[in-house]
């Protein structure tokens, strides 16, 4: 029974997902391309949580075996630390995050949480440890708190208010014509990237998860929508297992390490000011990106006066 409930729940969960959710169509491309053959072992136990360290070692991944895109990776982030990954894109920062939430099952090396190979054990186990705010996210044709509410199916009202206080979002929802019952999606108010964002943050808070991935999105926020979604960000990091994916640098300053990513193989690693004294790669990536925002605002400048 069990045996034959699993893949129709899991069938029923995709169809849903494709139904409802056509809002998102990168993302959808993703939740589809999860190979068919992540299985659990037979018998494979649930996770054991002692604190959350999270280990890369030697890891080696291709999507498809001419291109080989992890190159022997090898990093931890320990219990309750933040390590970011920096790196120009096509890197394979996002796949780390993948990986890691074993979407795919590598061709080396091993990915442990807490001692034990993601390989290992369950599934379900594995998931509901981690916490994913990705790059750009799933929104479910229906109303605003479902979709916070999705972090945990059964949190109570004011637990979904006090998540999207958290995640500050909940003065958007205030301003909206039904509060947590409007609709959103193909039929109902679309929302732009940012507050997809903190909804996603939101749910992340009501899930509670000791381990956090955050892959920050690449399209430009405004500056203050930004200063926004990093102090929500912020506060659920604080105390857990973090994985920061990042393209504004100046979100790693603080990350107890930064990992610098080129071509699937690890270029630089350290603290920020270790990195900057370097001068190397990180250092050059942050003065490219000094630059441009330099050039941004003399642009703002210049339109302003006219
Ligand atoms: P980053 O997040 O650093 O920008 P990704 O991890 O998303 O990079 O991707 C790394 C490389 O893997 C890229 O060259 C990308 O084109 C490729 N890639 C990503 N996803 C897939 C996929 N589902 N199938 C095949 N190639 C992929
Ligand atoms: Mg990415």
């Amino acid at each position: 029974m069990i045996q034959l409930y699993q893949p129709l729940n899991f069938l029923g969960m995709i169809y849903r997902e494709i139904k409802q959710s056509l809002i998102d169509i990168e993302a959808m491309f993703t939740i589809l391309a999860r190979s068919p053959e992540i299985r659990d072992r037979p018998g494979a136990p649930a996770l054991e949580m002692k604190g959350g360290t999270v280990r890369f070692e030697d890891v080696r991944f291709s999507y498809d075996p001419e291109r080989e895109i992890l190159k022997g990776v090898s990093f931890e982030v320990p219990a309750g630390r933040t390590v970011a990954i920096v790196g120009p894109s096509g890197a394979g920062k996002s796949t780390i995050s993948r990986l890691l939430y074993r979407f795919y099952d590598i061709s080396g090396g091993r990915i442990l949480v807490d001692g034990q190979d993601v390989r290992d054990v369950s599934q379900a186990s594995l998931r509901a440890a981690i916490g994913m705010v990705p790059q750009d996210t799933v929104l479910f044709n229906d109303t605003l708190g479902y979709n916070i509410r999705y972090g945990r199916a059964g949190a109570s009202d004011e637990e979904v208010a006090r998540a999207a206080e958290l995640a500050q979002i909940d003065g958007f929802v205030r301003r909206t014509a039904k509060g947590y019952a409007t609709e959103v999606g193909e039929r109902g108010l679309k929302l732009s990237g940012g507050e997809k964002q903190r909804v996603a943050i939101a749910r992340t808070i009501l899930k509670d998860p000791p381990i956090l991935i955050l892959d920050e999105a690449t399209s430009a926020l405004d500056s203050h929508t930004e200063r926004e979604i990093q102090d929500a960000l912020e506060r659920v990091s604080r105390g857990r297992t973090t994985l920061v994916i990042a393209h504004r640098l100046s979100t790693v300053v603080g990350a107890d390490e930064i990992i610098v990513l080129q071509h699937g193989r690890i270029a630089e690693r350290g603290t920020h000011g270790e990195l900057m004294e370097r001068g190397g790669l990180y250092h050059s990536m942050w003065e490219r990106q000094r630059e441009a925002e330099r050039a941004i605002e003399t642009l703002k400048a210049a339109g302003e006066e006219e």
